[in-house]
């Protein structure tokens, strides 16, 4: 069996958990194995609907009410007991910051070996995967070992491919024996005003800053930009260290990877832990004074000059051809 642990959040798998599916489906196939799911925190159950268009034929649902709130050890706890008691051949979660915090508990508990950021997956003997290594700069052929393989499949490595064959779902609720010290790390609620804005992950358009916008308050063009374009705005880590945007705006590495149709990237050097972020974007226009900047080589279109001028200039384009 094939067993893949996803994320869910308005009672819907993420989209990366449904990226994880899709690779599972193709292993389950090849594995001539069945394709089960396991879901922690409320509103799993609900997910079942989407799974049952992946091929899925049983969805795991940890009952446990204290699981509600993001505790990694305790999560790990869950889905370690749960593969203990399914023997499945491989677990596998999507290399998300939760994912890949959760797998790592999972092999140290059951002493197993973790492939990260696989983008192939071979299964047989050897059971080979091609992974990414240096936020993907390298990309690494291994052999991996271990009477469970435990996996995680690199964020965009592919698209989640819902079939038109739906299955029947079967729905399953779990209780483990959780102690209380896997709660001593967890994630205390948060209250965030719904700013209607679009997620960075998900946006089709993403108007990147970096430390050539200068200040803050520089960020108000591209903003406009992005209010123009349907789009969001993401930054660099040195506009992130400096304070003039939060973290969660972060591209990168150590920030959110994102898949957009378009990545116009502003004032933005192009190290590659910042392309290690936005690598998956199908088009990357780079507007930057500095012809030789790193990025010009990743970029399929790119503007020499002064963004100050350049992108309030390509907004007023946008609202004359309105
Ligand atoms: C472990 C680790 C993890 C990291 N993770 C990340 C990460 O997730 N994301 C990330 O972004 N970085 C990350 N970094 C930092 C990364 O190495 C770079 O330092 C950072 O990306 C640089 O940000 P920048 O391009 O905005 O700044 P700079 O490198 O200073 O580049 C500024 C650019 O702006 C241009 N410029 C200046 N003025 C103008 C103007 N008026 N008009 C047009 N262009 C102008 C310059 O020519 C230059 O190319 C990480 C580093 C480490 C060590």
């Amino acid at each position: 069996m094939v067993l893949a642990f996803i994320e869910h959040v308005n009672e819907a798998p993420t989209m990366l958990s449904l990226e994880v599916l899709t690779m599972a489906g193709r292993l389950a196939r090849e594995m001539s194995a069945p394709l089960e799911a396991v879901a922690i925190g409320p509103g799993g159950e609900a997910a079942a609907g989407i799974l049952s268009s992946y091929g899925v034929s049983t969805l795991h649902v940890a009952g446990d009410s204290r699981l509600a709130e993001y505790a990694p050890s305790a999560w790990a706890h869950t889905v370690a007991e749960l593969t203990e008691q399914l023997q499945p051949a491989v677990v596998i979660a999507t290399a998300s910051d939760r994912g890949s915090e959760v797998m790592a508990h999972v092999a140290a508990r059951m002493k197993l070996p973790l492939a990260a950021n696989c983008t192939e997956i071979a299964p047989g003997d050897p059971f080979t995967v091609t992974r990414q290594r240096w936020g993907g700069s390298l990309l690494e052929d291994a052999r991996l070992k271990g009477r469970v393989k435990l996996l995680t499949v690199a964020p965009h490595a592919l698209t989640g491919e819902a079939s038109p064959s739906r299955t029947e779902v079967a729905t399953r609720t779990f209780t483990r024996t959780l102690d209380d010290k896997d709660f001593r790390v967890r994630l205390v609620p948060q209250v965030e005003a719904d700013t209607g804005k679009i997620s960075l992950a998900q946006a089709r358009v993403v108007i990147g800053g970096g430390r050539g916008v200068g200040s803050a308050e520089g960020f108000a063009s591209l903003e406009e930009l992005a209010g123009l374009l349907g789009g969001a705005v993401g930054c660099s880590r040195a506009v992130t260290s400096l304070g003039w945007r939060p973290h969660s705006d972060q591209v990168g590495q150590t920030g959110t990877k994102i898949a957009p149709e378009l990545y116009i990237a502003c004032g933005i050097s192009g190290a590659t832990q910042h392309m290690a972020g936005c690598k998956a974007a199908k088009r990357i226009l780079a507007i930057n004074s500095d012809a030789e900047a790193p990025i010009m080589l990743n970029a399929d279109y790119a503007v020499v000059g002064d963004l100050k001028e350049i992108v309030p200039a390509i907004s007023a384009e946008l609202r004359k051809s309105r």
